[in-house]
């Protein structure tokens, strides 16, 4: 099974290191022939990313912040430039003040919930309409999600809201832009041990819940996201649009833990 993705061209959005999602989406893409571009945020993160995406032979590699949209523009501009048109994005961009992912959701402040929304969730809308301008036909755009948007998880506090706000966008972009043949869909992926991640209080505690309480009595890997997401970004799923489909080992089914581990 190779070449699902030859011919296509896509950004990723939201490489930190080689833990990151985003990482193990571009792993399965590259895998499938897909070519790749990446931004990173920030000089200290690009010294992680340039080497990375050398190693799926990209020498694209641009600086965004999404706080400052003229940095978004002159992602798309370089890439118009580059490669004119594109076939998909990966948006896995998110961030909240870790000091308010903890305790009372309602200690929430205004400054921090603007702030996270605008990060986590609005930059999504902007960056699927410039990257629906330069897309063809059967154009995917894909983002990342977490079950804190549909039921109350300890600490996930204003990201919830902002997951919740995410998914919603998300529909609206499918509805937008369905008629053009471009699909847009979010990923919900159970916890993964990422810099992000770690910006939740107890995270570790919530990713060894998850192993022990999931069907499949583990956490999804960064490699199963990528296979999903791999789906998602081809022609395979070219019947899929506004889905938010779970790769989490099927936690979100659940309604108790294990027997066993109520017995303990
Ligand atoms: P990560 O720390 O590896 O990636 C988060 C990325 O967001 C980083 O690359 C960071 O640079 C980027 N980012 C933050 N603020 C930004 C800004 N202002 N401008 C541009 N980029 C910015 O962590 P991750 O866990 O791989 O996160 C990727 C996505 O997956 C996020 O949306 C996260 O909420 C989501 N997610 C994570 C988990 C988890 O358990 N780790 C679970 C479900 C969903």
């Amino acid at each position: 099974m190779s070449g699902f993705m030859q011919g296509k061209r896509g950004l990723i959005m939201g490489v930190a290191n080689n833990h990151s999602i985003a990482w193990g989406i571009s792993k399965a893409l590259h895998a499938q022939g897909a070519e790749l571009a990446f931004t990173f945020q920030g000089e200290a993160l690009g010294k992680r990313v340039k080497p990375l995406a050398a190693e799926v032979n990209s020498d694209i590699v641009l600086p965004c912040d999404v706080e400052d949209i003229a940095s978004v523009d002159a992602v798309f501009a370089a890439l118009k430039e580059r490669w004119g048109t594109i076939d998909f994005v990966v948006h896995a961009i998110g961030f909240s003040d870790k000091n308010e992912l903890k305790g009372l959701y309602a200690d929430t402040t205004r400054e921090n919930f603007v702030r996270t929304m605008v990060i986590s969730c609005f930059s999504f809308t902007e960056i699927a309409k410039r990257a629906a301008a330069m897309m063809n036909p059967g154009g995917s755009i894909l983002t990342l999600t977490y079950n804190g948007s549909q039921r109350v998880i300890p600490n996930y506090n204003v990201m919830g809201v902002a997951k919740a706000a995410l998914e919603a966008s998300m529909r609206y972009l499918a509805a937008d832009y369905g008629p053009r043949d471009i699909r847009v869909n979010a990923i919900s992926a159970g916890p993964v041990r990422t810099l992000a991640g770690a910006g939740i209080s107890d995270a570790r505690a919530m990713y060894s819940w998850n192993q022990k309480n999931a069907p499949l009595r583990r956490t999804a890997s960064i490699e199963d996201i990528g296979g999903s997401a791999l789906y998602l970004l081809s022609d395979l799923s070219r019947g899929v649009t506004g889905e938010v489909h779970y790769v989490d080992a099927g936690y979100n089914i659940t309604s108790m833990p294990v027997l066993d581990q109520l017995m303990r």
